[in-house]
C-alpha cells in the first residue's frame, strides 16, 4: 500500500506529500512556548516561499530532524494563523520530543506526510491550547502507523 492509499484523505490535501524541506530556525513571533506551552521552530522565509502555491493551509504531521539529534515526530502549522491576525504566511514546527536547549540557527530537516486540519480561528486562548493539544496526540498516533514510519528513516534525514 502506498502513504497516499493509506491516508484517508481528500485528494488536494495529499497532493505535494511527502514533502520534505529543510532550513535554518530562525526567530518566530516568541510566543509559541511563551503563551501556548507549545514552541515552535519557525524557517525563514525563503523556506516558506519554496511551497507550491497551491499547498493548503493548514495542520499537518510528520518528521523532524535537528542537526544531528535524533528523527522526532512533528506536528506544523502551515499559513496565517488566522488566531494572531498574521500577515505574512509562516511554517512553524513543534517536534514531540523535550529539549534541553533551544536550537535557533540549527538545521531542521522535515518530511510532511499527512494534513490534519485546516487553519481556523478561535474565540479564547484556551480553545485554542485545547486544539493544539489534540493535534500533537493525533499527529502522534497517525505517526506510528507503519506507511508514516517508514519514512523515519528516509535517506534525506541523512544527507548533508
Ligand atoms: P519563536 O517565536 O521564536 O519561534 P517559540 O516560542 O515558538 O519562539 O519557541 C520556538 C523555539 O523553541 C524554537 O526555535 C527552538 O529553538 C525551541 N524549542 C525547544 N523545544 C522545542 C520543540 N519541542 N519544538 C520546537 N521548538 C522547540
Ligand atoms: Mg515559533
Amino acid at each position: 500500500m502506498t502513504l497516499d492509499e493509506s491516508i484517508c484523505q481528500p485528494q488536494e490535501m495529499r497532493l505535494h506529500l511527502p514533502y520534505f524541506t529543510a532550513g535554518r530556525v530562525v526567530e518566530g513571533f516568541g510566543r509559541g512556548s511563551k503563551q501556548l506551552g507549545c514552541p515552535t521552530a519557525n524557517f525563514p522565509r525563503s523556506v516558506v516561499e519554496t511551497l507550491p502555491k497551491d499547498f493548503i493551509p493548514g495542520v499537518y504531521y510528520g518528521w523532524a530532524r535537528v542537526d544531528k539529534q535524533p528523527v522526532y515526530k512533528m506536528v506544523m502549522n502551515i499559513g496565517w494563523c488566522p488566531y494572531y491576525n498574521n500577515e505574512q504566511k509562516s511554517m512553524e514546527t513543534h517536534i514531540l520530543h523535550e529539549f534541553e536547549d533551544d536550537f535557533y540557527g540549527s538545521q531542521l530537516k522535515i518530511c510532511i506526510l499527512g494534513y490534519l486540519r485546516p487553519e481556523k480561528n478561535f474565540s479564547s486562548l484556551d480553545d485554542l491550547i485545547t486544539e493544539i493539544k489534540s493535534d500533537i496526540k493525533n499527529a502522534g498516533e497517525a505517526l506510528d502507523d507503519d506507511n508514516c514510519l517508514q519514512f523515519k528513516t528516509h535517506s534525506f534525514f541523512n544527507e548533508c
